[in-house]
């Protein structure tokens, strides 16, 4: 299956915690005023490539601890995100996703891809960046109306549970 990127980071250390492998999908159209990816959001921009080619790379690092899915949007690509996140989970990597939507936009629209893919992750970060509410302060992400979502816990608790750090 193909996808469209902006880059791959194959040793991140500020996209979660840990040593990362992180894919960055190219293609946004949230526009937050002061975005720091702005090269990302050209939806033609960026490279095409496979799947496979992406996966083949997952877990060659032995320090790497997990796969971080950022952009850009990545709940546009959605389908082939999730095949990305399957392949890092059977590596026994964890999965965390950025989204400029809400998660309760995301149940919301309820679209059968991007809930395969939330399936698969064990931290979302949601919302948009919101330059007025920017924080220098926040693990993770840039502003405070962000949320580091543990997703396994909200599931099984029918409402969101924050991440907390110690239990990774
Ligand atoms: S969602 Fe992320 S990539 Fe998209 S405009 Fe906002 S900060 Fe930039």
């Amino acid at each position: 299956m193909q996808i469209r990127i902006a880059g791959i980071e194959p040793e991140s250390i500020v996209d979660g915690p840990g040593y990362r492998f992180a894919v960055f999908v190219q293609g946004c159209p949230h526009g937050c005023a002061e975005c720091h990816n702005p090269e990302t959001h050209d939806f033609e921009g960026g490279t095409l490539v496979d799947t496979d080619e992406i996966i083949d790379h997952l877990g060659r690092n032995p320090l790497v601890r997990g796969l971080t899915l950022s952009g850009g949007e990545p709940m546009l690509k959605a389908q082939a995100l999730a095949v990305i996140a399957q392949a890092a989970k059977a590596r026994g990597l964890n999965v965390w996703c950025y989204t400029g939507y809400t998660l309760e936009e995301l149940d919301e629209t309820n679209d059968e891809a991007q809930q395969r893919l939330l399936a698969l992750v064990d931290v979302l970060v949601d919302g948009p960046y919101v330059a007025a509410q920017r924080s220098l302060a926040l693990p993770f992400c840039g502003s405070t109306n962000q949320r580091l979502i543990d997703m396994k816990k909200t599931r099984e608790s029918g409402s969101v549970v924050l991440y907390e750090p110690q239990a990774w």
